[in-house]
């Protein structure tokens, strides 16, 4: 089983759309992040009224911080379709805010073909570059 696959199947387990209130749904996009340590951390999509919810993106990174870690290697999202999906903006710039090597970061696009692309490429001319060079 690759890292794409066992991703995958973690971020399976946790999609689970449900209507919690007239305001907020979860799960219909669910996410995985492999961390330098080879752990997996999933998140789901919080939608709520008013924009207080989080991408699922977000939400397994913010698993990933409770738990202590913070470099990732590896991101897959997939949508209530069961597609690969690619970060919205927000997303890619938290994940290139956490960290020098964020931009290195893969990104699965298609898991059939298992084609990728790289953070940096998703964010070109990003506006932090310089605070990195002065750290
Ligand atoms: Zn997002």
């Amino acid at each position: 089983m690759d890292d794409w696959q066992k991703l995958y199947k973690s971020a399976k387990k946790v999609q689970n759309y449900r209507i919690l209130s007239p305001f907020i749904e979860v799960g219909g996009v669910a996410a995985a992040v492999l961390t330098q340590n080879g752990n997996i951390y999933t998140g789901i999509c919080i939608d709520t009224a008013s924009s207080l919810g989080m991408c699922a993106e977000r939400n397994a990174i913010a698993n990933m911080l409770t738990n202590g870690e913070s470099e990732i290697r590896k991101v897959l999202a997939i949508t209530s379709d069961g597609k690969a999906s690619s970060p919205c903006g927000a997303c890619r710039e938290f994940m290139m805010q956490l960290s020098p090597n964020g931009g290195d970061i893969e990104i699965l696009i298609d898991y059939e073909s298992r084609k990728t692309v790289l953070l940096k490429d998703l964010t070109p001319d990003w506006w932090g570059a310089d605070r990195y060079k002065q750290l």
